[in-house]
Parts: C-alpha cells; structure tokens; sequence
C-alpha cells in the first residue's frame, strides 16, 4: 500500500488510568505494529481524566485520515459511560468491532460487520488454520460478555455449529459442556474446566487469563486460563495454551482489522 498509493495503515490506541494489565496490553499491540509496519498513534489519559475529554480524542481520530483504526482500551474508569465511548468511535474504523452497529449486523443473517470482534475472531481462526470443521458441531461457549462470550457464539452460529451458552446462572454446566465438540471459555475462573466436563476428542479455545499466585515465579504471580491444561490434554484433540494461544491470536486480528480497514477507506484491492 505504501509503494502503490503512499498509505500507510494507522492504529490510534487510547488508554486511560494506570492499569497494569492494559498498559502491558496496549505496549504489545504497539509492539505488534511496528513489526507489521503499521503506524501506531497513542493517546495516554490520567485516570481522572473526562468522559468529555476521552470522546474529545476519538473525534479528533475520527477525522484525521492517517488512521484507519481506532481502539478503546478496556475497561475505562467507572466514571465513565462505556457505551458512550464505544458509540462514538466511527463505524468505519472500529477494528475492534464493539459499535452496536457492527454487533448487530454480526446478529443478523445476511448482514455483514465491517468488522468482527478480535478476540472471538481469533477464536475461529484457530479453528480453521487447523482444519476443525465447525459446520454441524455441538458448540458450548462459557461466558456471555459483550467482548468475548456473546459474540463469540454468534461466529459459531454463522458457521453452523449449534450452539449453547453457558453463564453463571447456569444449571449443570459441566453435563452441559460436556457435550461439545467444540469449547469456547471465557470466564475470567482460573482452571475451572476440569477434565470431567470433557468430551474426549473436544476441541478447546481457552480465551481465560487469570493471575495465579505462585512463589517460584518472579513475579509471585503466574498466568492460567479458564481450563485446566494438564486434565485437558489427556481427553481432548487440542487445547490452546494460556499464555501463548487466544492473546496472540487477538493481537493478530487487531492488525488484520487494521488492514481490512485502511484497504476499504482507500479502496486499494
Ligand atoms: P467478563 O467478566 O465480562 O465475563 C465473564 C463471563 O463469564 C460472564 O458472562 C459470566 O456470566 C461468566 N461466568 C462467570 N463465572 C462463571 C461460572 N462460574 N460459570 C459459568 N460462567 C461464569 O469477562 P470477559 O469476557 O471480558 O473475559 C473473560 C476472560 O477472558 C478473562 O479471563 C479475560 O482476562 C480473558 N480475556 C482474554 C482475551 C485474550 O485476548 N486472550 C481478551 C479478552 C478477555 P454472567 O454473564 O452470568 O455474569
């Protein structure tokens, strides 16, 4: 794009407050950037910083054409309507796919998102690189939430599997998991799967990252995902790895979406 046409796709990252976890997020999507040759514009707010001020920067991002993507860090401070925020990022530059109107197109049949959410797009790209057909599947997705759960089960849901929905009002979601062919966590429990909510041969994306304590690290802390990896091996076909599986996969489909949408703006094939 950069030879043919002088474009260079842009990704503009706010953050707000001092998170560690989302500034660690944010300086490995800078990171990814750079290594794709992708422009990265960061914008850094105090964590008593204005609703006003926030939605102040998206619309300066909005009109500026050097970006083509523009990403909320998440969660912002509690002072602040999530929803307002999120609404205002453009449609055509919401790579991270969470404007109500991407959402609701990704709902309905016969519409298309301009963007799908990272995360669960990661989720299913998993699936296919390694050839796991989707099509017919009994799929269980643990967790409902508006980043990863829901959407999440609305992909598997346009590739044809059938689809349950697992949450913490759930009755017996261990019989019920253990139905699928396919399993989608995320759930925020450290090692909650364990090896009886199984069906041997299953299919596990493990999107959970959960801090564990453990005094041999370093940092006192590890990370672990929603399944517990050593049970899960023994029964099913696959099963990601937390850290190293889902996170990447995530940080990968940012870049993608940013490309898709720099490629759309300037109608460069
Ligand atoms: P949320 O807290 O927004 O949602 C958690 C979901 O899990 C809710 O729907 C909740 O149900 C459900 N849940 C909670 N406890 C249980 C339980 N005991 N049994 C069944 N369901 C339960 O989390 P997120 O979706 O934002 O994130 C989930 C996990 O994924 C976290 O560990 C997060 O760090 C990780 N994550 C990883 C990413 C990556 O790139 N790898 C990206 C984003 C998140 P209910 O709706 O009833 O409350």
């Amino acid at each position: 794009m950069k030879e043919a046409i002088g474009v260079i796709p842009g990704l503009a990252v706010i953050l707000v407050g001092d998170r560690k976890d989302s500034a660690t997020y944010v300086r490995n999507k800078k990171k990814a950037c750079e290594s794709v040759g992708i422009n990265s514009l960061e914008v850094h707010l105090p964590e008593d910083c204005t609703e006003q001020e926030v939605l102040n920067h998206i619309s300066g991002f909005n009109e500026d054409s050097s970006v083509h993507g523009i990403l909320v860090q998440l969660p912002l401070p509690s002072h602040m309507n999530e929803q307002n925020v999120l609404n205002a990022v453009r449609i055509e530059k919401d790579v991270d796919g969470f404007h109500p109107l991407n959402i609701g197109r990704l709902a309905m049949r016969g519409r298309e998102p301009l963007f799908v959410p990272c995360t669960p797009k990661g989720c299913i790209e998993l699936l296919h690189r390694h050839n796991f057909p989707i099509k017919g599947k009994r799929a269980v997705v643990i967790g409902r939430s508006n980043i990863v759960g829901m959407p999440a089960a609305l992909l598997l849901q346009r590739e044809d599997a059938t689809v349950t929905v697992v949450h913490s009002r759930t009755c017996n979601p261990e019989e019920i998991t253990r139905q699928a062919d396919i399993i989608i966590s995320a759930v925020g429990q450290p090692n909650m799967v364990r090896g009886s909510w199984i069906k041997p041969g299953a299919v596990i994306i493990d999107v959970g990252i959960n801090p564990v304590e453990d005094p041999n690290s370093p940092r006192g802390y590890r990370l672990v995902g929603d399944v517990f990896y050593e049970e899960a091996c023994k029964i099913a076909s696959a099963v990601t790895p937390v850290p190293g599986g889902v996170g990447p996969m995530t940080i990968a489909m940012l870049l993608q979406n940013t490309l898709i949408s720099a490629k759309r703006i300037h109608s460069f094939k």
